[in-house]
């Protein structure tokens, strides 16, 4: 606890050792993340939301995702929506509570000017709104779009590596793993806060959880994103069984352990892999979720999320 506590995080073969950790053992575990989350997070939790701005037809072909063209999943699919259709679902967000929005688009990366001038204009509305925080999600971007959104208002830049790289090839074959890399890099160039984390119960191995963990801290990014399959009709993880409630809070703690000082934003598939155990998110070292709807499948009620977090003693940032 003492390197976590100095803001130093386990290195690779700690990891691995803490992953060894019998399950019998979380509450021990958990004593010690919660320590670490209150050194340097406090009692104050992020919440953010998002909006799917464009949904489906995604000719990557990620195992875990129902919008991916490989598969036949029936998710709705449309087209980029309009600008005031995102700021009005920001200001929506912003009434439930939410601190930071999400901008979310299908796809390997928004195409063309069109689709630029739509974000433009949904950050500038978003900008002269309020204090929200504006982040997007949208894929392999060049530097110059981002620099474009970012002169627009963009705070955030939200971009999964999903996996490890030794598991990648298992989870996608449409693009390399470096790609993802190079679009992490880019926006930490310029400057943005960088949102880049994973997706766990895909079949990886305990090590690619360590793994993945130490990438992101060489990247240096500033939150990662917990998010737990939820799996979905028609694609190739569809009959995955999902992770024990246990083993996603040890999942959590093995971030905050590693990434002592990072933002650990608990994602997708909350409700359904930590069941009744969700308000031991945050002594497992998370210092943030995600609250309504994920995606392409529902969240819990937010009041619900708000009310958890006032019976637990913490609040939400900036109330
Ligand atoms: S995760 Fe993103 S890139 Fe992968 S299939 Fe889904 S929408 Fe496409």
């Amino acid at each position: 606890m003492k390197k976590a506590l100095a803001g130093e995080g386990l290195g690779f073969a700690e990891g691995v050792e803490f992953t060894r950790t019998p399950i019998s053992e979380i509450y021990e575990i958990l004593a010690v993340t919660d320590k670490v989350r209150d050194h340097f997070k406090g009692s104050e939790v992020d919440l953010c939301s998002i909006v799917n701005a464009k949904s489906g037809i995604c000719a990557e072909n990620c195992s875990f995702c129902s919008q991916s063209s490989h598969y036949e999943t029936g998710v709705e699919s449309y087209p980029m929506i309009e600008a005031s259709d995102i700021s009005g679902a920001a200001a929506k967000a912003e009434a439930l509570g939410a601190r930071e929005f999400s901008i979310v688009t299908s796809g390997t990366k928004v195409s063309g000017p069109e689709e630029i001038a739509t974000l433009v204009s949904a950050l500038t509305e978003m900008r002269a709104a309020g204090e929200m925080e504006r982040c997007a999600s949208i894929g392999n971007v060049s530097r110059d779009s981002l620099l474009k959104l970012k002169e627009a208002g963009l705070q955030s830049f939200h971009h999964n590596l999903e996996t490890s790289r030794s598991f990648f090839p298992e989870v996608c074959t449409t693009h390399e793993y470096d790609e993802d890399i190079a679009s992490i890099k880019a926006a930490k160039e310029l400057g943005l806060y960088v949102c880049s984390g994973g997706i766990f119960g895909l079949g990886e191995s305990f090590e690619q959880r360590v793994e993945l963990a130490v990438t992101l801290r060489e990247l240096g990014v500033d939150s990662v994103p917990i998010n737990f399959l939820d799996p979905r009709p028609g694609t190739p993880l569809e009959k995955a069984k999902n992770l024990s409630p246990l083993e996603c809070l040890k999942i959590i703690a093995l971030f905050r352990l590693m990434l002592p000082t990072t933002d650990i934003v608990v994602c997708g598939g909350r409700p359904k892999n930590l069941g009744h155990l969700q308000p031991l998110i945050f002594a497992a070292g998370a210092n943030g979720m995600m609250i309504g709807n994920y995606l392409t499948t529902p969240g819990r009620d937010a009041t619900d999320d708000l009310k958890m977090l006032a019976e637990l003693g913490l609040k939400p940032r900036g109330h």
